[in-house]
């Protein structure tokens, strides 16, 4: 391999024929068995380790069936496909997050009734939330605990949508799920648990929505991993078309030997992945404390650490929640959370 051997990602046309696979891999000399070159979805290709000193790349771009050519140095360059756009991701209502102040999510951990959701939706916007969330699919850890109200759901999210003014953000665990569940909501989030499904980050950020995406750090995911699935959200962009990367990340604890916390919030992880990735990176103290006493003293360890907001769960009555009910705040709690100053540095 010689210095300007390289990786290159191809993005075909939409109207591509098939037959435009092989006339980019003749033209960068790389065979159809060769293992340096991948498939992601339909229109994208990327190949490893080619000599980019020859004009070969050119010659792709040259290509009537390719859309764009993209070098790249090493994989993390693909974060430079966008750089100034990394840093800020609006929803459509006009929430920001990475702008100069932090952006505050909450709601229920699971959407339980259109009641439940409103009185919530309602609290935590007097309270100055910026985002509603809710989950109606729950990744849970037994197969028969409540696993979420499904479409249901999405009605009462986007109804208090309506009611509120906040935009919605709620998890996704499934491909099948997404055109339904972009027509009720402003963003999609990928839970820890799904950080490295690699098919469904595609797939999400592939969508034809192009909704942003708040992407939760695994449970035992490592730096170096979290920055790769960001890559793979990023290829789903390319691959798509969609100009905007839109990927806010959340540190939400890691797993560690520590058993006093539910898990170990990671306040390192927040500043290195601002830095890695150029991304806004939130915290969310619910999960990784595992109970509400322990949300607030997190929350703003989090902030004092540079977090570009937090993902806070919140109950009208936690302790008759169907789900997560010792770490969800009641509505006075969360309040007082609010009307503290957010971050004093
Ligand atoms: C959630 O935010 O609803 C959730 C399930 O969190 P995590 O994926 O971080 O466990
Ligand atoms: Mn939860």
């Amino acid at each position: 391999m010689t210095a300007a051997a390289s990786l290159v990602v191809v993005c075909l046309n939409a109207d591509a024929p098939a037959s435009s696979v092989s006339r980019v891999l003749d033209q960068l000399g790389v065979g159809a068995n060769d293992p340096r070159w991948r498939r992601h979805g339909d229109k994208l290709l990327s190949v490893r380790a080619i000599d980019m000193s020859d004009g070969r790349v050119e010659r792709v771009r040259e290509l009537p069936c390719v859309r764009q050519v993209v070098p790249l140095p090493k994989a993390e360059s693909i974060f430079e496909c966008w750089s100034d756009e990394l840093k800020k991701v609006e929803l459509s209502s006009g929430a920001v997050f990475g702008g100069s102040a932090p952006t505050v999510i909450a709601g229920p951990c699971s959407v339980e009734s259109e009641a439940q959701l409103l009185e919530t939706a309602h609290r935590v916007a007097a309270a100055g939330a910026q985002v509603l969330r809710g989950s109606v699919f729950k990744p849970r850890s037994s197969p028969f605990d409540f696993g979420g109200l499904g479409a249901e759901g999405l009605e009462h999210l986007a109804l208090a949508r309506d009611k509120t003014g906040l935009p919605v953000v709620t998890e996704v665990l499934d491909s099948s799920h997404l055109d339904l569940v972009s027509r009720h909501v402003d963003m999609f989030q990928i839970g820890s648990r799904n950080m490295q499904n690699s098919s469904l980050l595609f797939e999400i950020a592939a969508h034809e929505s192009g909704l942003p995406i708040l992407l939760k750090r695994g449970l035992a995911a490592t730096l170096d991993e979290v920055v790769q699935a960001v890559a793979y959200v990023l290829l789903g962009r390319l691959s798509a078309g969609h100009d905007r990367p839109g990927v806010v990340l959340c540190e939400r604890g890691i797993r560690t030997f520590e058993r006093s916390t539910r898990f170990t919030l990671d306040v390192g992880a927040i500043p290195i992945l601002q830095k890695r990735s150029g991304l806004p990176v939130i915290a969310d103290p619910s999960h990784a404390a595992g109970t509400d006493d322990l949300v607030a003293p997190l929350a703003r360890a989090a902030l004092a650490a540079g977090a570009d907001g937090l993902i806070v769960e919140v109950h009208p009555d936690p302790e008759h929640a169907w789900c997560d009910g010792a770490q969800s705040l009641t509505f006075d709690a969360f309040e007082a959370l609010m009307a503290a100053p957010l971050r004093t540095a």
